[in-house]
């Protein structure tokens, strides 16, 4: 018999219309796994309450989760979860449990379960990949098993709504690792931007992500250097990463990204910003743990 925890968070999987529109339905993903479950497949399943739409997920879920998985002695992990925060639940769970031999699966849909749509496939697949001990933390959607540590949600309607970036590999020896309550955020330069908007922002933040342009670089001005330089000197954390979704960051590359480097930004790479967030959280977190 293989023991599977589902950890049942909420997202449009479980959903049903409402007076507002779709919002969770207590029993919808509960009835749907015991329809699904394999023979020889023994499910615990774990209900968050209040179930959400992902639009609500954040660093009290992600250490519930890993507190969950932590503690799991059995075959596999399910978690059900909404689309929207999908990549984020994949950066912050890859990160956080690297080097752990549990498969993770997480698991959503574009449509409801009964609605005819993607749900019991995604599912299916979910259950399927759980019993087949892949360490690691996966998305089980459209038919295929991706990576989770660099996922983009890249349509916001079509079932193939989702691709994974390469990210590099944590190779560390599991330790449980857990998100203090630090004020992080990622931003975006755009053409135009204030220096003092970045800066007010900024002295709002303990570290930031910054979504920079192309291989890395940033507009000419002093103002907005120093705004960087002034932010790191007081302890603020900042990861560069492109506004690209392939390809990284290229220190060197152009003048235009030198500024960056002088201020001590850090090079995120090839992170996804998702990834970058989750890597500047945790390394937070590790230092005091605030949570
Ligand atoms: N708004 C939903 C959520 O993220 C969308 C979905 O699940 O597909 O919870």
């Amino acid at each position: 018999m293989k023991d599977i925890l589902v950890l049942h968070t909420g997202g449009t999987i479980g959903m049903a219309h409402g007076p507002d529109g779709l919002a969770p339905r207590a029993g919808v993903v509960e009835e749907a796994l015991q329809d699904l479950a394999p023979v020889g497949v023994s499910l615990s399943i774990h209900t968050f309450d209040p179930l959400i739409d992902s639009a609500e997920m954040g660093p009290a879920q992600w250490n519930r989760m890993i507190d969950l998985i932590s503690a799991f002695q059995g075959a596999g992990v399910i978690v059900t979860h909404g689309t929207d925060t999908m990549s984020y639940t994949g950066a912050a769970l890859s990160q956080a449990l690297a080097g752990s031999a549990l498969p993770v699966i997480l698991c959503g849909a574009m449509h409801p379960l009964g609605s005819g749509g993607d749900a019991e496939a995604n599912l299916s697949l979910a259950l399927d990949a759980a019993c087949k001990a892949l360490p690691g933390v996966w998305l089980a959607f459209a038919g295929r098993l991706l990576s989770a540590a660099g996922l983009v949600k890249h349509d916001a309607q079509g079932v193939d709504a989702f691709r994974s970036v390469p990210q590099s590999n944590c190779s560390e020896r599991f330790h449980v690792r857990r998100f203090a309550p630090w004020r992080l955020a990622i931003l975006t330069l755009s053409p135009g931007l204030p220096p003092a908007a970045l800066a007010a922002a900024l002295a709002e933040l303990d570290g930031a992500v910054l979504r920079v342009f192309g291989a890395g670089t940033v507009m000419s001005s002093s103002m907005l250097e120093e705004v960087l330089a002034t932010a790191v000197v007081r302890g603020c954390r900042i990861r560069a990463v492109s506004q690209c979704e392939t390809g990284g960051l290229t220190p060197g590359a152009y003048a235009a990204g030198a500024p960056l480097w002088r201020a001590g930004v850090e090079n995120g790479g090839a992170e996804t910003p998702e990834a970058a967030l989750a890597r500047i959280w945790l390394a937070l977190s590790s230092t005091e743990d605030r949570g």
